[in-house]
């Protein structure tokens, strides 16, 4: 699954927080929005990110962020080669979501294809939403920044929006961004269903929950018929890895980051990515309550946003669908008169439906991945005792298998809440 250690362009430095400051003092638009002088700026270098450097640079007047990508995975080292051109990807990712969302992203102020880096804004104020769901905390504008996120990107993205020729060229300008699709392609829809190396999970306590799933046949055939979806579908341009650890949020501001997995693919993989998490972060709760049921309230909290981040982003997207359709899918002509018109309304219906099925699919694959494969997340990972973070996993297992095997049958977020609530009993 590893490819070569590629050698980097002749000029490309991995940067240190001296050498980013010195470079950083030769761009002036750069300089000038940091304010004073170089010897002014603190420059730091995050130490969360898994796959490549980040900065962040503080002046007088501005704060930057740098990001650049190494020839290998950070947190690993150079024995897992990964392509410098993931910065590329990234850079046309962060540029097409801000013509459609531009208040949702940080803005880029600087891309670098030599250095392989995009400086962007720093968004200082916010956290990590996966932190802050930690926490406890809640986040009024989550749900309708996310579902206009979301809408606005895939929609405008889409075979709807785009004529055939401009929608392929876009899909052959992303289409070397191979080496990170095959990451998700094995850590999300094969590894977790077989004795593979890199798997791990809370043992000895979900031993026997890995085993059943390994052993699972009607679960393998729905798995792997949604990673041929992945690997065939070129609906619309997703993020690729919208999980609430690359979403940076306070209570006014929300900014999707992180898109380096961008790709043509299915729009219910991002959906489902939202969704997935968010009841991640749902089961963990208990495992973070000081007494039982203390996170009650909370989760109910949860359980509300994915009800309004699916409906909102049905009307939007619905809605982009009436005032935004240029594209050459769905030709509205053949549909003109009054039978034509119940019949379109009845294919945007189905359309829905089937993104809906593909997102609790995808959104239970994302939940089983984090659990036996080899990244994890936070919300479980921190919940001290293995006994109680084992019961977190068991449920979230659980309704993961549940929403991927149930996935054309379950009809509405509120089903996927009751399905929810119901496991807290079990
Ligand atoms: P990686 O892809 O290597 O994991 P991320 O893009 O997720 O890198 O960034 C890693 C971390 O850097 C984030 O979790 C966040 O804490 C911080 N970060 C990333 N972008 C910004 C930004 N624009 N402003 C402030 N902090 C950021
Ligand atoms: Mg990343």
């Amino acid at each position: 699954m590893r490819g070569k250690l590629e050698t980097p362009p002749a000029g490309y430095v991995a940067h240190k927080p001296d050498s980013l400051r010195t470079y950083l003092a030769t761009k002036p638009r750069l300089a000038l929005h940091l304010g004073g002088k170089p010897d002014d700026w603190t420059v730091e270098e995050v130490g969360d990110g898994n796959l490549n450097l980040v900065f962040l640079v503080h002046g007088p007047k501005g704060a930057l962020c740098a990001k650049q990508a190494l020839p290998y995975v950070r947190l690993v080292g150079e024995s897992w080669p990964l392509p410098l051109s993931r910065a590329h990807f990234e850079h046309i990712a962060l540029v097409e979501e801000a013509k459609h969302a531009p208040d949702l992203v940080p803005r880029v102020r600087h891309y670098d294809p030599i250095a392989s880096m995009t400086i962007m804004d720093c968004l200082d104020g916010h956290i990590i939403m996966r932190k802050g769901m930690i926490a406890g905390r809640r986040y009024p504008l989550f749900a309708t920044h996310i579902a206009r996120f979301m809408a606005e990107t895939l929609f405008r993205t889409s075979d709807l929006a785009l004529t055939a020729a401009e929608k392929k060229r876009r899909v052959a300008e992303l289409s070397g961004n191979v080496m990170l699709w095959k990451i998700t392609e094995d850590l999300i829809f094969t590894d977790p269903y077989c004795e593979a190396e890199l798997n791990r999970w809370t043992a000895p306590q979900i031993d026997p929950d890995a085993q059943a799933i390994r052993g699972d046949m009607k679960l393998k055939i729905a798995i792997s018929e949604l990673k041929e979806r992945f690997l065939s579908e070129t609906q619309a341009m997703i993020h690729g890895d919208l999980h609430t650890g690359s979403i940076m949020i306070n209570a006014e501001s929300t900014k999707m980051i992180d898109p380096e997995f961008v790709m043509y693919g299915p729009m219910g993989f991002d959906t489902g990515a939202v969704i997935g998490n968010l009841l991640l972060s749902y089961f963990s709760q208990d495992g973070h309550a000081k007494e039982p049921g203390a996170r009650r309230d909370y989760q109910d909290w949860i359980l509300a946003q994915i009800e309004a981040a699916w409906t909102e982003f049905e009307q939007r997207f619905l809605a982009l669908w009436e005032t935004a359709h240029a594209g050459d899918a769905y030709p509205k002509h053949l549909f003109a008169d009054d039978a034509g018109k119940k019949a379109y309304a009845e294919i945007q219906r189905a359309y829905m439906r089937r993104l809906f099925a593909d997102t609790l699919g995808f959104g239970g694959a994302k939940m089983i991945r984090r659990i036996l494969g080899l990244a994890h997340v936070l919300d479980l990972e921190s919940i001290a005792d293995p006994d109680a973070r084992a019961q977190c996993e068991r449920r979230a297992l659980n309704l993961a298998r549940q929403l991927i095997l149930e996935r054309q049958k379950i009809a509405s977020t509120a089903e996927v809440a009751d399905a929810a609530r119901e496991m807290l009993k079990k």
